[in-house]
């Protein structure tokens, strides 16, 4: 199957969140819940990550988390200082946690998770000023396309069921 999305990118959050979409649509073509991020340095992707709970039997093995991981690993330094993450979708409790513990500068997200999101839709992590560091929020980037290949995979998956 083809990247279904057809998104001219007007800004530079854009352009990275299309990038965490396809990561996102990775995620889609696994079976897994399709959900992207990339972790930005100085305007070069540093890492990508996409969720695979299903695939690792893993319920942390959300996007953000693997996303985090491969980038301390690509520049050797848990501190992530003056790195931009986005996410295809609002980062629930655990993954706003790792934002926190790596200080990344910026993070930026696209549709929002009322289950689980911690920017918010369930509680809001970032507005309290954090002890030693703040986190900027762009949210709602893409938020349609983030939100879109979140409904068709249920969508899916509800098929199938149906279907069995
Ligand atoms: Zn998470």
């Amino acid at each position: 199957m083809k990247f279904p999305f057809h998104v001219i990118p007007q800004n530079n959050d854009e352009v990275f969140m299309l990038e965490a979409l396809k990561e996102a649509w990775k995620a889609f073509l696994a079976n897994e819940v399709p959900i992207g991020a990339v972790l930005v340095k100085n305007g070069g992707i540093v890492a990508k990550g996409f969720n695979q709970v299903e695939m690792l039997q893993d319920a942390t093995a959300h996007a953000e988390m693997l996303c985090l991981t491969a980038g301390e690993a690509s520049v050797g330094n848990w501190r992530l200082t003056d790195m931009i993450l986005y996410c295809t979708m609002e980062p629930c409790s655990m993954c706003a946690g790792a934002m926190f513990l790596t200080r990344i500068k910026k993070l930026v997200w696209g549709a929002p998770d009322l289950r689980h999101g911690a920017n918010g839709s369930w509680v809001d992590l970032f507005k309290n000023r954090h002890a030693i560091h703040q986190i900027e929020v762009q949210p709602y980037v893409l938020q349609e396309p983030c939100a879109l290949i979140l409904r068709d995979f249920f969508q899916m998956q509800r098929n199938k069921k149906v279907n069995q």
